[in-house]
């Protein structure tokens, strides 16, 4: 028996969002439960070697592409930590895994089918699954490979399943990427579950895997719901509805090892291992004071500081960030925005924005992806901004709660289903974690940016928030439940 992820993420080695962070997490504690779990990777070039022992080839092979080039295919086993991996490597004249970056390559489809091709390979070769789980549009085709009237089907064959972790992103490609792995692509697009419903001249590899996987997951429930709405599912909506059948929501948790405050090396000071207000407090602003120095903000306890981390894309709603930074510079806020922006524009908007606020010292824009000074960011900050158009699950909140930061996030997927607003009038108070606002208007923003200042200076308050952060439960014991129950299936 073996249960394998296929994945072009994996935290901390190859990661861009949360993706790389459940992929994580859930083998983890898939592993602790004692199932036989390993994972599928591109061997990207940039994989930190030394991280990754004992390194061992398993399999070899020459395959061909239809353009008469052949290329060698090898599958190494090694392990990430505890974790078992095997990861693919390819010398294809494109050189599909050497490149920079995981994504934003205008050959992203093809890079990833020649992954799930190779992985199939691999699969009918070597190593037989009992059960594939496949996550986002860049693996999704392998239900394709797997299910369709391709192949032949027989009883033993693994159990597929798709987690749906942001469904923005669908991977719409063109023919000619499946015409040189040897594919009739005339044939695929003729198939409706594979067609484009936008634009039929495109292959969509997301709806191929919600047509063909024998389970859908979303990344929480409101999401699962989100989904089968054109806003939020796009033209995918009525695919979404048509096998709601199979669509779960599983609300995803965090590693509370990978993400322990009490001992997490990148903060000036660890947080106490149990609630203790003091300790709680003492920790949260030693911590503030060592950001405050790296970003050249005044060291005081007395200023509310502000912090966003995050991809910076249009799904992270940017011109809300900027109107908070404009609006707290008013306000005697500090801000830090540590954001790798995905496009130039963006990147402009939030250096003007740190040329126009330069005099006040309390605004820095950090367009890079670090992850150590994430963590002491989450430490540091009184509030983590959270004003996304959509989010499937989200984690910068529980991650943020974990270190005592509280969340001012929209109410949508993720968001909606793990923040309790703290004045909500119909939730118990110890659920009470953070502000919710609904719209994406100024107004709104505003209004809740003026509830998280009250509470800053509103000590007593505050503290039975921090209080109540410690009660949260994010861990994967729930969610781990959801998905065996599933795979069981
Ligand atoms: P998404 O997957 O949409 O990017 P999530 O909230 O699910 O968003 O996960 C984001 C993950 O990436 C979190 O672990 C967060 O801490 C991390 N992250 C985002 N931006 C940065 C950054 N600039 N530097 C370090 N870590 C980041």
């Amino acid at each position: 028996m073996a249960f394998f992820q296929i994945t072009t993420e994996l935290a901390p080695i190859a990661k861009v969002g949360g993706l790389g962070d459940v992929v994580y997490a859930l083998s983890k504690a898939l592993l602790r439960e004692g199932k036989p779990v390993k994972v599928l990777l591109p061997y990207y070039s940039f994989l930190n070697k030394k991280r990754l022992t004992p390194l061992k080839e398993v399999y070899k092979t020459k395959l061909r592409l239809s353009d008469k080039s052949f290329f060698e295919a090898t599958f190494f086993s090694t392990y990430f930590e505890d974790i078992p991996l095997i990861l693919v490597h390819s010398d294809d004249p494109q050189k599909a895994f050497s490149r920079d970056s995981i994504y934003g390559q205008p050959d992203d489809p093809y890079r990833f089918l020649l992954f799930l091709f190779l992985v199939h390979h691999y699969f009918t070769n070597v190593e037989k699954p009992t059960l594939i789980h496949l996550h986002d549009w860049p693996t999704a085709f392998l239900a394709f490979l797997y299910k369709s009237h391709l192949t032949t089907h027989s009883p033993d064959d693994p159990k597929i399943i798709l987690n749906i972790h942001n469904a923005l992103h669908q991977g719409r490609c063109s023919r000619k990427f499946f015409d040189l792995l040897g594919f009739d692509s005339e044939l695929l697009l003729a198939n409706p579950c594979l067609q484009d419903p936008d634009t039929p001249t495109l292959i969509n590899l997301l709806k191929s895997g919600l047509c063909y996987a024998d389970a859908l997951v979303a990344v929480s429930p409101t999401y699962a719901k989100e989904i089968q709405t054109e806003e939020f599912g796009y033209s995918l909506a009525p695919t979404f509805c048509k096998y709601s059948q199979k669509l779960f929501g599983i609300t995803n948790g965090i590693d509370l090892s990978y993400f322990d405050p009490a001992k997490d090396h990148a903060l000036k000071k660890p947080f106490p291992s149990s609630f203790e207000i003091k300790s709680v407090l003492s920790a949260k602003e030693e911590n503030k004071r060592q950001l405050q120095k790296t970003l050249h903000f005044q060291e005081s306890n007395n200023s509310p500081l502000f912090a966003v981390i995050s991809r910076i894309d249009e799904q992270k709603g940017p011109r809300l960030i900027a109107h908070a930074i404009d609006y707290l510079m008013q306000k005697d806020a500090q801000f830090f925005l540590l954001g790798k922006p995905t496009d130039p524009s963006l990147e402009s908007l939030f250096y003007s924005l740190e040329e126009k606020h330069k005099h006040t010292k309390r605004f820095r824009f950090h367009p890079h992806f670090d992850e150590d000074l994430a963590r002491l960011t989450y430490a540091s900050a009184d509030f983590i901004l959270l004003p996304s158009h959509f989010e499937p699950c989200g984690l910068t909140q529980m991650i943020g709660m974990r270190y005592y930061t509280i969340p001012i996030a929209r109410k949508t997927g993720g968001f909606a289903d793990t923040i309790i607003d703290i004045d909500d009038p119909h939730a118990k108070e110890v659920d009470k974690t953070g502000i919710l606002f609904s719209s994406k208007n100024y107004s709104d923003l505003e209004h809740a940016l003026e509830r998280a200042l009250a509470l800053f200076h509103n000590q007593k308050r505050k503290e039975d928030i921090l209080f109540h952060h410690s009660l949260q439960d994010f861990s994967w014991k729930n969610s781990l439940k959801a998905y065996l129950k599933i795979y069981g299936k």
